[in-house]
């Protein structure tokens, strides 16, 4: 069992989680970071921030999500009962839009006329697209030659949002090099730009700031599960990429001692073969873009290539709550092969009707494999974070002849 007292509310003064988070970045930087969490800490308890952010989450996202209980898959296997919280039915299709939402709010407020950012798979390019057009902010969202090529269709619906998508054609061409292209853009002009982080990552105040919009999710889910069993989860699970999503869904249990937390990771083609990004299993404490965290690295510390079938999981660190909570045990890593994750996939589109993104189906993977063995009374909530759309005709192409529809 776990102690249940409170956990210390998190992260300190100097943005710490136990010893991960910091800002290990440049003087100037650092002004600029306070600045940002000096407006973030004075609009995020004004009335007219919170009214504006509530009134968008409702009308415009279409929140509350739902929850839904899979009562096929559950029975079909014979344990415990998934439940999804249903971040894919979310206006753009996934739970990145709590987090540019709140993010883009803030920008206009501080007075910027900008946000930026990049993209890999162009998930975020779209939703801070999306939250930039409602705002009437600009945007620029820097995006490797190689990815605006596999993610085509993002890259339409980034131009068609009025973003303009700037093409970096650096080194491997993909999302380290636009990092570093967004960041020097950004340090261009950081009096009128507003740079928008995508997950519980970078220097503080980004990780506690992300994980406060994202934490709707979490808020929602308790109410609404006690409603539906008239009692607690008795399990959470949620995919971790950078671990916004998860960190979303646990941070509104933290105190519940008996709910048991589970944040999966892509164990990709296998430890053996490299070719994963299971950062809080694998790695060891370290400094990356500006923040200290779990991080997969080599011997000389640089961070080593990632990889996942879902692109929004393949990050070599972690945010620094989450190397915390590992720390102290309140949550428990896990991982996902590439494999499982497409059964999963196809298992739960085929029994539910629900198509999850590939980086849910990490989740949904470990929930199936947790319930086989669990009794029928106990439950098990699963952050869906987003839906499938995107990952189909890559999946059909791909390994469409093992599921019979090629
Ligand atoms: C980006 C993304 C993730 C991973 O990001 P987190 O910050 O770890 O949540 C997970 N699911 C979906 C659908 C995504 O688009």
């Amino acid at each position: 069992m776990h102690r249940a007292r409170k956990l210390e509310p998190l992260p300190d003064n100097n943005g710490y989680f136990g010893q991960y988070g910091g800002q290990f970045v440049p003087e100037p930087l650092q002004n600029i970071l306070d600045e940002i969490t000096t407006a973030y800490n004075h609009f995020k308890d004004s009335p007219g921030f919170k009214k504006e952010l509530s009134d968008l989450r409702k009308h415009y996202v279409g929140r509350p999500s739902p929850i839904y209980h899979c009562r096929s898959l559950s029975s079909k296997l014979g344990g415990g009962q998934i439940y999804l919280k249903r971040e894919d039915l979310n206006h753009t299709g996934a739970h990145k839009i709590n987090h540019c939402l709140g993010e883009a709010l803030l920008a206009k407020r501080m007075g910027k006329k900008k946000i930026i950012a990049e993209t890999g798979a162009g998930q975020h390019g779209v939703a801070l697209a999306t939250a930039a057009a409602l705002a009437g902010l600009e945007c620029d969202i820097y995006m490797g030659e190689v990815d605006m090529e596999k993610e085509h269709p993002n890259v339409v619906r980034m131009k068609i949002l009025g973003t303009n998508v700037i093409p970096v054609g650096m080194g491997l061409r993909t999302l380290k090099e636009a990092v570093d292209a967004a960041f020097e853009g950004y340090m261009k002009d950081p009096i009128n730009q507003f740079y928008a982080i995508g997950s519980v990552v970078g220097p503080h105040p980004f990780p506690m700031m992300v994980r406060d919009f994202q934490r709707v999710v979490g808020e929602e889910a308790r109410e609404q599960i006690l409603e539906l069993t008239g009692r607690l989860p008795d399990y959470l699970v949620a995919c971790v990429g950078g671990g916004s999503n998860a960190i979303g869904l646990f941070s509104a249990f933290l105190d519940d001692a008996a709910v048991r937390m589970y944040g999966v990771e892509p164990s990709g083609k296998g430890f053996k073969t490299g070719n994963h990004a299971a950062t809080l299993t694998l790695g060891k404490p370290g400094v990356i873009h500006g923040f200290k965290c779990y991080v997969l690295q080599d011997a000389e510390g640089r961070p080593l290539p990632v990889y996942s079938i879902a692109s929004g999981l393949d990050y070599p660190g972690v945010g620094p709550e989450h190397s915390y909570l590992k720390d102290i045990k309140r949550v428990e890593y896990r991982t996902i092969s590439d494999s499982e994750a497409l059964d999963a996939f196809f298992e739960l589109s085929r029994v539910e009707g629900i198509i999850p993104a590939l980086e849910s189906a990490h989740a949904v993977a470990y929930a199936m494999k947790m319930a086989r063995r669990m009794d029928n009374h106990e439950t098990i909530l699963v952050n869906c974070s987003g839906r499938g759309d995107k990952d189909i005709d890559y999946v059909a192409a791909k390994y469409g002849h093992q599921y019979g529809i090629n």
